[in-house]
């Protein structure tokens, strides 16, 4: 049976909706099985005119319809599996509709489902036409008023969006809560959970004086866990009403921790639902790096109430408006509790992992897209993080005043709006007087461009001459590309600490800056700080790349430095299976790591090496097995040279009592570097080294470090005993087995995914649990996922198949894995080419149909 091809939209074809919602009033009578919806809409026409009312629905049972109390009959309307249409209407009008749904079948966890017994909703993008008939498109805004009626004893607690009124009892063992929310929003920020909860409550008072009541609804017996979720909430508020001066409007802020989650989290006004891992975490259970999660998508929930809720897209194409930006704002809330220079380099490791794959291949689009198949699919790393980087190169343009100044009168001019990014650009074009358009080519063009530095010196007029170019490769539909302006932070250095930095904004083709000195050739350090998302092309010897490394000035290239040098060493090791790393390449990196002791944070990103999957773009074909080989002989090669240095750190003890602080995480970073290290190493005592590390850590980080270090060498008791006891351990804690889980499939082969998948605790329903298996094995085990003979992809065609039978959205995610095949070394390029073909003739949801179309191309 052939795949049913979505059909696109395009951005060219929007036109306004021809009525206004004034009022929407829902009330629910919640059943796992059949839960009635009654929705009443206070329409009018917008402007006169004959056009039907339009309404989506999907999977909606209908079982009254009336316009202004009078019922209707199915001659008055017509009703398909995805719209309710009714041809002639008055020009206000109140329509009510009753339908019924089925929470406990909705496995798709989008519109009401449940888990874990208890309901919830998501709605972004098209969730909420699965929960009545309603135009469900982010510019239909208007003032929701919910009612909840539901058994006393399953759903002590009944949540919504906006003001909570009071609970009445409603008979039969049920009762009744009202929410009134006087912001108007998009249908896709509505939001319902109700259930038996534990609650972890505080305030805040915000800077006019306001006191909000802020709580964290937990499973039972969770709600210690939710400290940190609290801490980092109200260090966000405080953040953005000092960074941008946006004040919490609301009396209640609610957070709910939901386990079956397709996403991180969702901003719904008032009442942001979580994936419970980024709510819940304690010394015990958590690492370093999910406390740095949880703060960081705490705050981005939350900052989207300015950025998303108040100020909202016009249609779906903007969704970088909301979502580039609200990335923007977490990254600097980050850095700001952290350490900049440090965050900065995740940062760009996460674009360049994930986005720049994403452009080199055949599921490129622009960070807005002209058109979109499934809009589950436009939910990118592109429009997320490339889409915060166009934000950041704004900021670094225009300056930190006139940003600000931009971003206050958009706030100003917009509140309350469905809005498009040229009215965004619109209002820093007033603040700043100067012309965006060549900026948005950023918006509209896919690819990352490359910029081309060359270098000249002129010993007798001491001038140095920088010649720039710019190019951006075709991507899918688009071959041919325009230049885009680049600001590129540039310096010359002179080896002694003297840095002459400044920024250019490479806006043409090409383009030539000559640069005076005194004193002898200086070294040119090109785009510091990342300060555009773009590829740099320079021909420098190992030793000229050697000496920049050593005289600079700037933390981010200080960094960048040692990773060109690691990465062209990887790839001349992967060339023969028997060469050996250059010793005085790996004596380099090695003081780099030493002379970096002050800041263990950033000694620790010193000892990373690139992910193979980050060198595809580097060498094609790419050979997946070859560069693991060469990436561990490299890292055996450090581990060995470090020696020493590897042994004295870990014999100190790990920082107590454990604090989840920057500083404190920053210690075990560089612990958890090391303990990485050994698991590379050669060294025959490496295992009983690291049970031992694995048995007396005080903390997860560190713990769940050493089992992973024991799982990269393969077979051995070690490794087996670790594993056991942290299954023993842990096989009560979903969100700590996940990593259990992770752990296995980021180091096995194709037969530990069919271990893993035949485990009792694997539960397809569960996306945290598919992703921590599937999802880590084809983006972080790629040695493995393209293995030649094609074992890798069997390995999870079948799980992905069931996936997309119940959640179309969880399945099309996990299908991007093989966005990179046509980048691959024949053999495997081949068997992923068969697989993609055998999903293609499969039955597939139209989101997963989607992404093997474009990847087949
Ligand atoms: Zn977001």
């Amino acid at each position: 049976m052939r795949t049913e091809t979505p059909i696109a939209v395009k951005l060219a074809d929007y036109t306004p909706y021809p009525f206004d919602i004034e009022h929407v009033d829902l009330a629910f009578d919640l059943d796992p099985d059949a839960t009635r919806v009654t929705a009443t809409l206070k329409l009018s026409r917008k402007s006169k005119g004959s056009a039907p009312l339009v309404l989506d629905g999907e999977a909606l049972k209908l079982l009254s319809i009336a316009i202004d109390g009078r019922a209707l009959t199915p001659s008055d309307y017509t009703l398909t599996d995805h719209d309710l249409t009714l041809a002639d209407v008055p020009d206000t009008f109140e329509l009510r509709t009753q339908v019924e749904i089925a929470p406990s079948k909705n496995t798709a966890l989008s519109g009401l489902y449940m888990s874990g017994g208890r309901f919830c909703s998501q709605c972004e993008s098209v969730g909420f036409r699965r929960i009545t008939y309603y135009p469900d498109r982010p510019d239909v805004m208007s003032r929701f008023f919910v009612t909840v009626t539901a058994d006393k004893a399953a759903c002590p607690i009944m949540l919504s969006n906006g003001t909570p009124g009071e609970v009445t009892d409603a008979g039969n063992g049920r009762h009744k809560a009202t929410w009134d929310d006087p912001h108007k929003k998009p249908s896709y920020l509505f939001a319902l959970c109700a259930g038996d909860y534990d609650v972890y409550r505080d305030s805040f008072t915000t800077m006019s004086g306001k006191q909000i009541d802020l709580a964290i609804h937990v499973d039972k017996g969770d709600a210690d866990r939710a400290a940190w979720a609290m801490d980092s909430l109200k260090r966000s508020m405080a953040w953005d009403e000092e960074t941008y001066g946006r004040e919490y409007d609301l009396g209640v802020f609610n957070i709910v921790a939901v386990r079956d989650f397709n996403f991180g989290a969702m901003e719904n006004k008032g009442l942001n639902v979580f994936n419970s891992a980024y709510v819940l975490a304690d010394e015990d259970s958590a690492t370093d790096a999910d406390f740095e999660a949880i703060e960081s998508i705490v705050a981005h929930e939350y900052f989207h109430n300015w950025t998303g809720n108040r100020i909202t897209c016009r249609d779906w194409f903007q969704l970088c408006l909301k979502e580039g930006l609200t990335v923007f704002r977490d990254q600097n809330f980050s850095a700001d509790m952290r350490s900049r220079p440090v965050q900065r380099i995740k940062d760009v490791i996460r674009l360049r992992a994930r986005q720049f794959a994403e452009d080199a291949g055949p599921l490129a689009h622009p960070v807005r897209p002209a058109n979109y198949g499934a809009i589950d699919n436009l939910y990118t790393a592109t429009v997320y993080e490339k889409g915060a980087e166009l934000i950041g190169m704004l900021r670094r343009m225009i300056g930190p005043e006139a940003y600000r100044q931009g971003m206050d009168l958009y706030f100003d001019r917009h509140d309350g709006q469905a809005v498009t990014i040229e009215e965004f650009y619109a209002c820093f074009a007033d603040v700043t007087g100067k012309d965006f358009g060549p900026f948005l080519r950023w918006y509209a063009q896919a690819g990352t461009p490359q910029v081309t530095v060359e270098e000249s010196w002129d010993e007798a007029a001491g001038e140095l001459t920088i010649k720039l170019a710019q190019a951006t490769p075709p991507t899918p539909g688009q071959p041919t590309k325009k230049p885009v302006p680049i600001p590129l932070e540039l310096a010359l250095l002179d080896g002694k600490g003297g840095t002459d930095a400044w920024m250019t904004v490479l806006d043409t083709a090409e383009t030539t800056i000559t640069r005076k000195t005194d004193g002898g050739r200086p070294l040119l350090s090109v785009n510091r700080d990342f300060s555009a998302p773009i590829r740099v092309g320079r021909d420098l010897t190992r030793d000229q790349r050697l000496a920049l490394v050593v005289a600079e000035t700037d933390p981010f290239n200080q960094w960048e430095g040692v990773q060109t040098l690691v990465t062209e060493e990887i790839l001349k090791l992967s060339e023969g299976s028997q060469a050996q790393p250059d010793s005085d390449l790996v004596a380099a990196v090695a003081e780099a790591i030493g002379n970096a002791s002050g800041d263990p944070a950033f000694a620790a990103l010193l000892t990373r090496l690139p992910e193979v999957g980050e060198l595809f773009l580097e060498r094609k074909p790419a050979d997946p097995v070859a560069l693991h080989s060469g990436r561990k002989r490299l890292q055996a090669a450090l581990a060995a040279t470090l020696a020493p240095t590897i042994a004295t750190t870990l014999a100190a003890p790990s920082p107590t009592p454990y604090r989840p602080s920057a500083e404190q995480a920053g210690v075990r970073a560089l612990r958890g570097a090391f303990i990485n290290l050994l698991g590379a190493s050669d060294d025959a005592d490496a295992p009983k080294t690291l049970l031992s590390l694995y048995r007396h850590a005080t903390n997860m980080t560190e713990r769940l470090a050493a089992m992973r270090a024991l799982t990269m060498k393969g077979q051995s008791a070690e490794r087996d005993e670790a594993l056991a006891d942290f299954e023993q351990n842990w096989k009560h804690n979903p969100i700590v087995m996940d990593k259990w889980f992770a752990v296995q499939a980021g180091q096995g082969t194709a037969a530990t995914v069919a271990e893993l998948a035949s485990h009792p605790d694997f539960d397809l329903k569960n996306p945290n649990r598919v992703r921590a298996v599937v999802g880590v094995f084809s983006t972080a085990n790629l040695a493995a996922f393209h293995a030649p003979d094609g074992s890798g992809y069997r390995a999870v065609e079948d799980i992905i198949l069931k996936a997309d039978a119940a959640n179309p959205a969880l399945a099309a995610r996990l299908l991007a894995a093989f966005e990179q095949w046509r980048m691959l070394e024949p053999r495997a390029g081949a068997a992923a080419e068969a697989t993609l073909q055998r999903l293609q003739d499969a039955k597939l949801s139209p989101n997963s149909a989607d992404i093997v179309g474009r990847a087949l191309g």
